[in-house]
Formats: structure tokens, sequence, C-alpha cells
């Protein structure tokens, strides 16, 4: 971590301007703030964009402004006391502030972990040189020595010397893969031959899988392709750092783990820098780790580096112990929820074998059942037939051979929820379904999914993370007997993902239904499931699912396949993922206990 000592702000105004609507409210904050009303200038309006300013040095943090303004366009906090520092960015007046920067060491994979919002993209785009910083001051023009001379003495000075200087080079795989269509065309080997400056392209397009979609058009393929083009282009450039912004993003579990080797093995003698949600994956990854902590779009700070294991336990503590700062008010504890489990013992559905040929796709599943007040875990490779099971036990679709006795009905969320409705997100909710105006429906959903906050916004605009708690509340609004939500972590951070467990087995309960969540983050679903199914085959030709079992069995035999095993952390019971080959890898494999 690198700070820049200098005139510390003590507190960050943020006005949205999405959400600000001044000809509406005729500029009700101006009206209302008491260092107005005094005589002073504390709000006043920008000449040129005709939006409020609000003087952070003038604002005494009332709250006046933020509870008055109908749109909830204002956010006004108070910096940690012990943040006497200069920030490293700002995007512009009464916008976002990022303060410190982590370095990049050689021969090193340092994670970055904290919520959205908290500029961990940013930081990446500024040390990849995408993002001029500019100190806080936005108006500032650009001054590569005068960034290098506030950092002299940190370990920062000879990064940025170098990158100055054109003797680094980097490459640099961005968080939205879903937007690569919007700025390339044509077939996907033509886009990676461009990028095959190791001579490794070739081994990369095999480990990954990609073979088959060689002649395919970057805008026909799916978003797991999409990230594993986007690594793959990344990994094939000759580089000295490597920045994967989400690498795991639409990833299944064999993915990650492939993506996790390759990293490892072509980046030994290289910089690399990974910023991502899935705990497992970093911990199995990475060498240190800092924490991004703030208030989600209004400021950030980047801790101090920590070793792996110390870096994610502080981040779930939520204590920040060098800067006095707690990050959320209670610790995140990871409880067995096979232990606790309280589903039901109705039966709501149960199939014998089935068996479903769809096109030059087969699937085999074993029988099961599912109780009411369950939540299934579903494990697996993208594309063995998951859904098509789904859509077999909701009646849609007719197997060629079983039986399956008990009518349900599903509310589904796809793995890629859509973007194009045009309207804001109080809109979309409202005409899915009346139950989300009731208190009910806030109390249980809403406010679990910080959704309050989203609701004037167009659905068209969204971020990845907030259209995924979007499309989550959609399929929950619905009634039903089972909900099917597939992958819905995905651009999710920790915390979020967390809350999401909670949420949905709260919901079963209330609710008395099902859930079924597929779902390729082990954490989140050790956390949320009562019993798992595992799905096997070759992706897109053949899937088999065993029977539904108890959790640990599930985890266990999916692992011993995956060929990675976990222990628990003694401190926070998390999953923990051991280095391949090490010595606790090495005995509980020999015990096969892939999952502790
Ligand atoms: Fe109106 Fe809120 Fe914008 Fe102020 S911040 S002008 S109160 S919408
Ligand atoms: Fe004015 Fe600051 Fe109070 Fe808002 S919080 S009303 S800007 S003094």
């Amino acid at each position: 971590m690198n700070s820049i000592k200098g005139d510390a702000l003590t507190r960050v105004a943020v006005i949205d301007r999405e959400l600000c609507k001044p000809k509406k409210c005729d500029y009700l904050c101006i009206r209302v703030c008491p260092r107005n009303r005094s005589g002073d200038k504390c709000i006043i309006t920008d000449e040129v964009t005709k939006f409020p300013i609000i003087d952070e040095s003038i604002c005494i943090g009332c709250g006046i402004c933020i509870h008055k303004c109908p749109f909830g366009a204002i956010k006004i906090v108070n910096l940690p006391e012990k943040l006497k520092e200069k920030p490293i960015h700002r995007f512009g007046r009464n916008q976002f502030l990022l303060f410190r920067l982590p370095y990049p060491i050689p021969g090193q994979i340092v994670g970055l972990i904290g919520s959205n919002g908290l500029g961990k993209t940013t930081t990446l785009m500024i040390l990849s040189g995408q993002i001029k910083p500019n100190l806080g001051e936005s108006k500032k023009k650009f001054d590569f020595s005068e960034l290098i001379t506030l950092f002299r003495g940190t370990e920062l000075q000879n990064y940025l010397e170098k990158l100055k200087e054109k003797q680094i080079k980097v490459s640099f795989k961005l968080q939205r893969v879903d937007k690569i269509p919007e700025t390339y065309s044509g077939k996907v080997s033509k886009l990676l031959s461009k990028t095959d400056e190791r001579g490794i392209l070739n081994d990369l397009i095999s480990r990954f899988g990609l073979e088959e979609i060689q002649d395919d058009d970057i805008k026909s393929i799916s978003g797991g392709e999409l990230q594993r083009v986007a690594i793959t282009a990344c990994l094939a450039k000759d580089a000295d750092i490597y920045y994967f912004d989400e690498p795991t993003s639409f990833l299944d579990v064999f993915q990650r783990l492939e993506v996790s080797k390759a990293i490892k093995e072509f980046c030994q003698d290289k910089s690399v820098m990974i910023a991502d949600h899935d705990l497992a994956t970093l911990d199995f990854l990475a060498d240190q780790i800092h924490i991004f902590y703030g208030s989600p779009s209004v400021y950030g700070v980047i801790s101090s580096p920590y070793s792996v294991r110390t870096g994610i336990n502080t981040f779930l503590d939520g204590y920040i112990r060098e800067d006095n700062v707690r990050i959320r008010t209670t610790p995140i504890k990871f409880e067995s929820t096979y232990i606790q489990a309280s589903r039901g013992s109705n039966v709501l559905m149960e199939f014998s074998d089935i068996k479903k040929k769809l096109g030059d796709f087969s699937l085999t599943v074993k029988k099961g059942e599912l109780y009411g007040q369950e939540v299934l875990g579903i494990l697996g490779a993208n594309a063995l037939g998951k859904t098509i099971l789904a859509r077999i036990l909701a009646g849609e679709i007719k197997q060629d051979s079983g039986e399956v006795i008990g009518k349900i009905k599903i509310s589904y969320k796809s793995q890629y929820p859509k973007t194009d409705y045009d309207g804001t997100v109080r809109e979309l909710l409202k005409s899915v379904s009346k139950e989300v105006e009731t208190e009910n429906f806030k109390a249980e959903v809403m406010r679990p999914l910080e959704l309050d906050k989203l609701l004037e916004r167009q659905v068209k605009n969204l971020s990845g993370g907030e259209l995924q708690r979007t499309a989550i509340a959609v399929a929950l609004s619905k009634e039903a007997d089972v909900y099917l939500l597939d992958e819905p972590s995905a651009f999710l951070d920790v915390e979020m993902r967390l809350s999401l467990a909670s949420m949905i087995r709260r919901i079963v309960e209330k609710r008395s239904c099902s859930a079924m969540i597929i779902d390729h983050d082990l954490l989140f679903l050790s956390q949320i499931a009562d019993r798992g199914m595992v799905f096997l085959g070759k992706p897109g030709k053949e899937g088999h699912a065993e029977e539904p079992k108890k959790v640990e069995d599930a985890f266990n035999s999916f692992l011993s396949i995956v060929g990675v095993t976990f222990r628990k952390d003694p401190q926070t019971g998390r999953p923990r993922a051991n280095k391949l080959g090490s010595k606790l890898d090495r005995e509980q494999k020999d015990k096969g206990k892939y999952f502790m």
C-alpha cells in the first residue's frame, strides 16, 4: 500500500448525476442547507452543468440535504479519523474518491478483495496506465513526474518510473467481458491471433476448451466463452505485468481451476494483480491480499498487504487494525448449513431415473426427490443439462423416459440476465408482480438485496452486480413452488453473496417452497445448500446427474473429480482450498476427504 501525505479531507460528498433532477425539485438541497441559510456557499449550482455542487470544506455533515433530496442523489460520509492523506484520484467534483495504491510484486500474485464500488477496477486502470490519477483534483492536468515525486521512497516509485518510460509492458483482462462484442467483431480466431506474442496461444486454447468456437463470431459466443477468450488474450500477450479484473465470472469450477493453474504456470516470473469476489479462487491463487474498504460509490481505501489467510480472515472479521476501522458491524462467520439444515420432511416432488435427448445432447438423471423448505445446491460444469432437468421438473418439456410425480411451478432466473428493458428498476419490478409494493416483499427481498437504492435507475445503465440483484428480485417476486436461480452470485461481492444466501434460506422456510441454486462459488454454495446434486459429463454433449445427497457428500464427490481439497479455517469456519500438492492436499486425497 502506498499513500501520499497531504491536506486531509474530513468528509466526502457525492452527488449521483443519474439520480439528481434539479428541474423536478427546484434545487431543494440548496434551499434547505443550514450553511447556505446562514449566508455561506456550501451548496451552489454549477454554472456549466447546472447540477448542485457541495463544498466539503464548508459542509458540517448535518445530513439535512441527504434526507430532503427526493431522489436519494446525495451521499455525505465522514472519512476515518486516521486517514490523513491525499487521495489518489477523483473522477470529478462530488464524485468517487480513491485513497492509496497497492503495488505489483515481481513473481507474486497480488489479490484485491472488497465490496463493489470501492475502486478495485479504478485501481487496476491507474496501475495499467489507462486512468491518469489526478490526486483528487479533477481539473488538474496529469503530470507523471509529479506523481512519481509524490511516491518517492515507496515501492511504487520504481514501477511508476518504468511505466512513464514505457519500460513496462502491461496486459489487461477487463471486467465486463459481456461488453467485448460492442467493440470487437469477427471470428474468435481472428481476435486471438493478434495476441499470440509468447507462442502459448494454442496451448491456452486447448486448456480452456476454446477449439470449437474458433470459427464463431465474437457476438455469438456465451459469457463463459467470452471470459475464457479474454483471459486467453491477456495471457497470450508478452507482458511484465498481468492485470485480471474479475476473471471468474461466468466460469464453472473446472474452468476456474484451469484458469488459476494457467495463471500460476505462465506468470511464474511476472507480476500479477487480480480483483475477484471468489474467495476460494483467491485463496488458491494469491500470494498477498489487499482489502478495499470505504463507502461504495463514495470513497475507497486500500489496506496494507496481508498474507492470503490473514487477509481473507481480516476481511471476514471486518476490522482493519492499522487504520483502526471497522468495515462492517459484525464479522462474517461460516456456519455448516448441512449440520443445522432445517428442511421440511414434506416431499414436494419425486422423480425416477430420467433420460432426455435434445438435438445432439443427451441427459440422464438418477432418481431423487425435492423437499419443501430445502435448498438444493447444483454443482457441475456449464452445459451439462441442469436447466433441462429443471424444465422437465416444471413440465415445460417432456422426458423421453422416466416419471415425474408431483406438479410444481418454477420461477427461473437465467444465467445471463437481460439489459434491454426500457425503463427503471421500479417500473420493471412493478410490471412483473404487484407483490413488490408490499412491506413484506420490501423486508424479505428488496432490503437484503439493497434494491431500494436502485429503484430510480434505468435498467439499461445497471452494472453487472446491480442487474444481477434486480433479476434475482424479479424471480423471487413471482409465486412458485421452486425458485431456480442460475448463477445468482455472478458479479456480486462477498457480502452480497452471503446476504443472498441468508435471504434465500429465510424465503424457503417462510414460503414453504424450495430453491435450486446452480452456482460455481463453492463458499456460497456451502453456505446455502441443504443437499447437493452433482452433474458430470461432457459439456454440450452428454450430462448425467447423480442423485441428490447430503451436501458434504456431494461436495466430496464433486471435488474428487475437480482434484482440489478443502479444509476448514479454524478462525472463521470458512472452507479453504489447499494449495495443490501441499502436505494437507496429499493427506486429504489419501483419505478420500476432499471437503472437510
Ligand atoms: Fe434536487 Fe437532490 Fe439534485 Fe439537490 S441533489 S438538486 S435535492 S435532486
Ligand atoms: Fe449542507 Fe452539508 Fe448539511 Fe448537506 S450535510 S445540508 S451540504 S451542511
